[in-house]
């Protein structure tokens, strides 16, 4: 929705909804299919695969669920390490301990996604690889996986991830909870979408995601056992339904038949919606990259991003104006922005955790800031958005 109003709040990301919404809803109400079961959450898991090409897809019940699920199905247990971006929003760290392992923080590179030649410098020089295991030099424990993040839409350079996964027998999860419709353009993995290259990936649609389903979550993974073990544990972990046997703690995780309706109607969507962030951020770029001192962060050469979040760097000496006295401005006009996330390897559950020669990330924590990227952004507000730029 266009802000008619010429200081109309402008939030970072709302939902839009212009389909099916409304109509998929409301035949859940109707039929009264409202809750864990029914056609919608097949459905949403059918067409979801589809369009991302993957072999399995475990609906649930939010992005953080997802994690949870793809590191206990991953085998990752509590004497375990697990490599993780320190840029990044809190919920795959947390996942990390909702199963007890630890986490070890990498730096980004300038993409804001994790920095693969510190990671590759990290594994080969600070650990060893002895009877089948990556332990780690320093607390002597075994680091069983990676989990990249792309951030903001960014697919992170995977290539080089899973070439060290199958060297030293790591576990790769995909954190693609921002990244839906990010994919790659060059070498190995051309074409395919984020998420669905390591072992799992997961999905979030949260209220301010590129779709949203309200909430919601979703798994994939190209081994069909391990989705079978994920539709298990987010159902209770029922082994026999009749006599109510469960052999292991299962959640209960599962999506409801709503939120998968409302998800089924947003995905038909997301085609349109990719189209309008490369729009939206094809026109920052023109009107930003005359302005000394900002700069708007692009994708990859080697992949193409959804533009969920656009991002900005501020160099204070260029511009004229810190980072944070512009946040300022633009909450005096009434437009969100925020600084990117405080580092997680600084955050208070966190901080006596390993974390490898992190600089990138400092810089970016203290200098960068998203801008609004809604798909509903206008044009008249995007013109709001650069007066702030331009005029501090
Ligand atoms: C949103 C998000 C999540 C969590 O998803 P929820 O559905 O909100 O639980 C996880 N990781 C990243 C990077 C996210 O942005």
């Amino acid at each position: 929705m266009c802000k008619i109003k010429s200081n109309a709040y402008i939030p970072l990301s709302e939902p839009s909804f212009r389909g099916n919404e409304i109509k998929y809803v409301t035949e859940c109400l109707e039929t009264g299919w409202v809750s864990s079961a029914g056609q919608y959450v097949n459905q949403f898991e059918k067409n979801f695969a589809k369009y991302v090409q993957a072999k399995n897809a475990v609906a649930c019940i939010n992005g953080t669920a997802a994690l949870h699920i793809a590191l206990i199905i991953a085998g990752i247990k509590s004497d375990h390490e697990v490599i993780v971006p320190t840029l990044s929003f809190i919920a795959p760290i947390n996942a990390v301990r909702y199963v007890g392992a630890e986490p070890v923080f990498m730096d980004c590179d300038s993409h804001l996604t994790m920095d693969v030649q510190k990671l590759t410098e990290f594994i080969e020089n600070e650990c060893d690889y002895l009877d089948g295991k990556l332990i780690n030099r320093q607390s002597r424990a075994q680091i069983r996986a990676i989990l990249p993040v792309h951030i903001f839409g960014v697919p992170v350079n995977i290539e080089p991830i899973m070439k060290l996964a199958k060297k030293y027998e790591l576990v790769v999860i995909e954190d693609s909870a921002e990244s839906l419709g990010s994919y790659y353009g060059t070498g190995n993995y051309s074409g395919q979408q984020t998420g669905t290259i390591g072992d799992i990936g997961c999905f979030s649609f949260n209220g301010n995601k590129i779709i949203t389903s309200g909430g919601g979550g979703m798994i994939v993974t190209r081994h069909e056992d391990l989705a079978v073990k994920a539709r298990y544990l987010i159902d209770q972990a029922k082994d026999d339904k009749g006599k109510s046997i469960h052999n292991e703690i299962g959640y209960n995780y599962r999506i409801s038949n709503l939120h998968a309706a409302l998800g089924c109607a947003q995905l038909e969507r997301l085609e349109e919606y990719l189209r309008i962030k490369r729009d939206n951020v094809n026109w920052y770029r023109n009107h930003i990259d005359p302005i000394p001192g900002i700069t708007l962060i692009d994708e990859p050469e080697y992949g193409v991003s959804n533009y969920w979040y656009n991002t900005i760097l501020i160099n204070e000496k260029e511009y004229g104006m810190s980072r944070d006295n512009l946040l300022e401005r633009f909450s005096e006009k009434n437009i969100e922005s925020r600084p990117i996330w405080h580092l997680c390897h600084l955050q208070k559950s966190y901080r006596d955790c390993q974390a490898h020669d992190i600089k990138k990330a400092c810089e970016f924590a203290n200098h960068a800031m998203n801008i609004p990227s809604s798909v509903s952004l206008c044009e008249e507000d995007r013109i709001r958005v650069i007066e702030v730029l331009k005029n501090g």
